[in-house]
């Protein structure tokens, strides 16, 4: 094929959906007729899935013909993407996730760099939320059809050459044609150039640990201080992969451990934000209310704090059925690993695998993974209230029209970065580990002010007045008031998922 192409057109870190697009764009050739030229002889004569449907994979690139690509671009495509993938995901030295996981599953582009035809692997790392040559925002979903579009040489989710499938084009080449496609664009993103400055030379300042979702190159950068620092001896509480898997003595002191920084961040927040909301905590918790009336005007600051323990713990239900009892289950942790704070259980412990894992079969410090623990569970679930208190009036008025509680754990949990650091350092010749923490939110943590319907004394005192109408009560002493029992069951439904 005597192709139009140009060595000029493929930038360090350049993706093969960028290139193959402008190769179909400067030939007039559909991606179809792309394959059909350099698929390979397997994927080519495979029946299914059909040929306008193919959904081929562009980490691997593994079913072209890697020859027929390298005399079409002058430059073996399969080892240049290869290289880009393994330079930038170097530092990460991960044994838990493969390279390709630190790479988003769609299309993730800078609008800058798309108008001169360039679209980089660093547009696609998870680790990068802005463009390091123009440090704006990357975009994610399609302007016209709203929708994430994988990141595939397929025909289903593409048009034209450079737009979606709906029509929208990511860029417009149709009067510049590819004049300026060789234009050259300089990183300015310092956290980037450190990054790549490390993948380069290997030399670290320290182990670093993250997940892909968690993680941004801006807490990893030299110029973003340590959170907070601890020292453990080497040799102290030493636990192995296994017993972190099977050990029902190690869960079961994590799981305390959990319950302990849990309850470190609820007492904060009762403490300093909550302190003039006690009785309504109490009122909206235990379904408390006078006989023969409705059920009061909840307080966004009660129903915020209500919500967010309901959410963090995903117990069952909001209100509480036992108010003697002390609601947080200690014995969890019997059964392998469990956390009172269900729902960033598996975040911590993908985290905490890894690092046992890094350990190449070295017993570690259990200190360590506890205080690991620690900081992610009290800098998430702190910020986490937050955002269940910027949106619970909200709620209460919208009924979830707008957003709803999962909703925001996921929007939080997506702001969220976090990062370890651990280093290996001799201490009159003593081994120690050094552990770091950094961290960034990157949501606005404005705090927002409510009007409690509680403010005065004299509502305050009649809430202790009040009787509870938990369903195992009034079930037991109203038990023929099906008018009640029906009244206090839709209230139940209205304010639970
Ligand atoms: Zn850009
Ligand atoms: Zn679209
Ligand atoms: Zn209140």
């Amino acid at each position: 094929m005597q192709a139009i192409w140009r060595n000029e057109w493929v930038h360090e870190y350049e993706t093969p959906w960028s290139i193959f697009e402008k190769l179909s764009f400067a030939n007039r050739v559909s991606r179809d007729d792309i394959f059909k030229l350099s698929g390979n002889s397997i994927e080519r004569n495979k029946i299914n899935p059909k040929k306008g449907d193919r959904k081929i994979d562009l980490f691997s690139l593994r079913s072209f013909d890697e020859s027929i690509l390298e005399v079409i671009f002058g430059l073996n495509l399969v080892k240049f993407t290869q290289q880009s993938i393994q330079s930038l995901t170097k530092p990460l030295h991960s044994n838990r996730f493969p390279n390709t996981s630190w790479f988003s599953k769609h299309l993730r582009w800078c609008n800058q760099c798309i108008s001169y035809g360039h679209h980089s692997w660093l547009h696609q790392f998870k680790l990068l939320e802005h463009c390091p040559f123009h440090n704006v925002k990357l975009e994610d979903t399609c302007a016209r059809c709203n929708k994430n579009i994988p990141f595939l040489f397929s025909n289903r989710f593409f048009g034209n050459a450079f737009s979606c499938k709906c029509g929208f084009k990511f860029a417009d080449f149709s009067s510049t044609l590819w004049e300026n496609w060789d234009k050259k664009f300089k990183i300015v993103d310092s956290a980037t150039l450190h990054w790549l400055s490390l993948s380069n030379t290997n030399q670290e300042d320290g182990r670093i640990l993250i997940l892909p979702e968690f993680g941004n190159l801006n807490i990893l950068s030299v110029f973003h201080p340590y959170i907070a620092k601890k020292s453990f001896t080497k040799e102290n509480n030493k636990i192995s992969i296994d017993d972190f898997y099977y050990s029902t003595q190690f869960n079961k002191e994590l799981y305390y451990n959990n319950v302990d920084t849990f309850q470190t961040v609820d007492r904060h927040i009762r403490k300093n934000v909550l302190w003039k909301h006690s009785n309504c905590i109490k009122q909206f918790w235990q379904l408390l209310k006078n006989d023969g009336e409705d059920f009061p005007d909840i307080c966004p600051y009660a129903y915020a704090y209500v919500n967010w323990r309901k959410t963090l713990l995903k117990t069952e239900r909001f209100y509480r059925s036992d108010i003697r009892k002390n609601d947080v289950a200690r014995s969890g942790g019997r059964f392998g690993y469990e956390l009172l704070t269900s729902a960033i259980t598996d975040d911590i412990k993908l985290l905490l695998e890894e690092y046992v894992l890094k350990n190449n079969g070295e017993k570690i410090n259990k200190d360590t993974l506890e205080w690991i623990q620690e900081q992610w569970t009290y800098r998430f679930s702190l910020i986490f209230f937050y955002e269940c208190l910027k949106y619970s009036e909200d709620i209460l008025v919208n009924d979830k029209k707008n957003t709803n509680w999962d909703k925001i754990l996921m929007d939080t949990k997506a702001n969220f970065k976090i990062a370890f650091k651990y280093q290996e350092v001799n201490v009159m010749s003593a081994k120690r580990i050094n552990l770091m923490m950094y961290y960034e939110n990157t949501i606005d943590t404005k705090i927002v002010e409510h009007q409690c319907p509680n403010h005065s004394l004299r509502k305050k005192r009649a809430i202790s007045k009040m009787k509870s109408y938990v369903p195992a009560r009034i079930s037991i002493e109203y038990p023929k008031n099906y008018e009640l029992i029906n009244y206090v069951s839709s209230y139940i439904k209205k304010h639970d998922y």
